[in-house]
């Protein structure tokens, strides 16, 4: 299996809540007592750890009196608290309307965010502007996606984009909450598995929390599945799912 192929079904293992995966060997061959029959035996190696996806409760911000989205970007600086910041171009800190109802949160930058400074612009955030746009558009609500707020819960990308670590989250994190404090949305939407733990602690995968009100600080959160994850041909009944969960999000803010 090509390797490209293997991390897919790793990241699918690993989106339905699957925390290891056994390498199988091969068998071991070996004869009977009186060495007339064989039998195959599987062995199995050492459990394949998959990246954590466990739970880490983000401490609350200290946001200081009379926040705003500038003072945080001023805050944020050219940050290096963080590993992440070895490997970034740009800073991606969040692009859209900042007193918007609804704010979107992904997982961090890509390349192409990360070469923009700009969140969402590679193909995950072609597919999220179709989502918003075409949902809105079916369910008779005027929205463009430059309307939204869109940011993520790290802003430096992570290398070969892999699932930001909980220190990482923790640092950055501090960041994400003033800015939905600064703009206090009436929804958020978490996209996919890293957003949903930031915003709510919780070990649950996306499958189990999607398309239910949760709340950040009496703000009401929508789970759905992150873009990227739709974009895998393998995955078409989610998307059905996330447009549900998109129809009930925007109808409740927009309605
Ligand atoms: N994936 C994310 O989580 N955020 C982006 O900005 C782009 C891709």
């Amino acid at each position: 299996m090509n390797p490209e192929l293997l991390r897919q079904y790793l990241e699918f293992y690993r989106d339905l809540g699957v925390k290891s995966v056994f390498k199988r060997a091969g068998v071991e061959m070996s004869l009977d007592a009186a060495g007339t029959s064989a039998r195959a035996t599987p062995v199995f190696e050492k459990p394949l750890e998959l990246p954590s996806h466990e739970a880490i409760p983000i401490r609350p911000s200290i946001a200081p009196d009379g926040d705003s989205m500038a003072l945080i970007r001023a805050d944020i600086g050219d940050c290096t608290r963080c590993r992440l910041h070895k490997g970034r171009n740009k800073i991606v800190f969040g692009s859209g309307n900042e007193e918007s109802p609804l704010v979107f949160v992904g997982e961090g930058p890509g390349a192409d965010e990360d070469a923009q400074g700009l969140p969402f612009v590679g193909r995950a955030g072609q597919l999220l502007t179709q989502m918003i746009e075409g949902t809105a558009k079916k369910e008779g609500v005027p929205l463009l996606r430059s309307q939204v707020y869109i940011c993520n819960v790290v802003k430096c990308r992570p290398p070969e984009n892999r699932t930001p670590e909980p220190d990482e989250m923790e640092m950055c994190g501090q960041f994400l909450f003033r800015q939905l404090q600064t703009i206090r949305p009436k929804a958020i939407c978490a996209l996919g598995s890293t957003a949903a733990k930031a915003l709510l602690g919780t070990k649950d995968g996306v499958m189990k929390l999607r398309g239910k009100w949760h709340r950040w600080n009496d703000i009401p959160v929508m789970v759905t599945y992150h873009p990227s994850y739709l974009l895998r041909p393998y995955n078409q009944n989610a998307k059905r799912e996330s447009w549900e969960d998109l129809k009930k999000l925007l109808h409740y803010v927009y309605d």
